[in-house]
């Protein structure tokens, strides 16, 4: 069993049964959340004998980095192997002017839904990460932010392969590892969650104390658009998923976020825009244009660039804080929905 499976007291009960001072647990988990550490034997204040019976009872199933491609934008994307053998991967945004180092971490070995417009969606979803393997993405990423940039991660988001609200319960507990004082001791306001859109679960969120920034994938402002592009919006249409962000911004004031992606001739419209500013008006919300990345044979293009500034001017006219995020990593396939293992 791998022993980060086991929460504090589960693992100061164990040392009490094998005779082990409680203060031995505290260390052995500060080992595994607040040091990373992938043996036992790197646990160097423990005495060699608790350390072999401990490797002699648990793993460590750390992920193990198989391959990184970097950018000619800097961003730097990686695959890792998981114990079981299948393979996620998860992208370094780097930003240094703004000293902004993100990474976009991975929850799923993919995806159950099937956005029309994404590489992930078409491998259907194989199995959940746990939390350790998702901890493990934010630790081998800052490692590498650290050694390319000189700086830690400044920011997470949930955006990589996977849907998070439907690994929900080992999401929260990976963002319980990373925010923790004895774990990562990151600022939940540095952590975006991104949903295809679950309404049940965002109110779920909402109802958990959710600490979070929470990001809606939201791509089309008409369910007719929405349902062609995301087809989870034919049970999560607009006015439910509406309702379910205002519940969600009266309980915790977190900041939201739409997220939009913008396909020539598809949803890049004045009128896409008019539609859109009118689900800007319940709550607070900022909107980030993203330029597609096309992913072989969907019948969706990249945008013009004036259609994008014209999209964006038209928000920001009616005082809607709007970001154009052009696209990083296309080159190695590690730019907002190319993420698939592609070999
Ligand atoms: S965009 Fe996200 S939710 Fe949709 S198929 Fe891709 S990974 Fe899944």
């Amino acid at each position: 069993m791998d022993i980060r499976q086991r929460s504090l007291a589960e693992l100061e009960e164990l040392f009490k049964e094998m005779g082990e001072a409680k203060f031995r647990a505290k260390q052995v988990y500060e080992w595994l959340w607040q040091k990373g550490v992938r043996s036992f034997d790197a646990m160097t204040n423990l005495s060699k004998s608790l350390r072999e019976k401990l490797a002699a009872s648990f793993v460590i199933n750390g992920i193990v980095e198989d391959k990184v491609q970097r950018s000619a934008d800097g961003t730097i994307k990686s695959r890792f192997r998981l114990h079981d053998g299948h393979m996620i991967e998860s992208v370094l945004i780097p930003v240094p002017d703004d000293k902004r180092f993100t990474v976009c971490v991975s929850c799923q070995v993919g995806c159950s839904l099937t956005c029309k417009f994404c590489a992930t969606g078409r491998m259907n979803r194989v199995r959940n990460l746990d939390a350790a393997e998702i901890y493990d993405q934010v630790v081998m990423v800052n490692q590498q932010c650290l050694e390319t940039f000189g700086h830690p991660l400044s920011n997470i988001v949930y955006m990589g392969m996977g849907e998070p609200l439907l690994a929900y319960n080992n999401v929260m507990e990976s963002i319980e590892r990373l925010t923790a004082p004895d774990g990562l001791h990151m600022s939940p306001r540095r952590i975006t969650i991104s949903t295809a859109g679950i309404a049940k679960m965002i109110k779920k969120l909402a109802d958990d104390g959710c600490k979070t920034n929470l990001a809606l994938s939201l791509h089309a402002a008409d369910d007719l658009k929405r349902d062609e592009l995301m087809p989870i919006n034919e049970q999560n249409n607009l006015a439910v998923l509406m309702d379910a962000l205002e519940y969600f911004y009266r309980k915790t004031h977190n900041r939201i976020s739409y997220e939009y992606i913008t396909f020539q001739n598809v949803n890049d419209g004045l009128d896409d825009a008019a539609n859109l500013a009118k689900l800007c008006r319940r709550f607070p919300v900022r909107v980030n244009i993203i330029e597609y990345n096309p992913i072989g044979d969907v019948p969706y293009l990249k945008s013009e660039e004036d259609r994008i500034d014209a999209f964006a001017r038209y928000l920001r006219e009616r005082e809607i804080t709007v970001t154009v995020r052009r696209s990083r990593g296309k080159d190695i396939d590690a730019a907002c929905g190319q993420l698939a293992n592609k070999e």
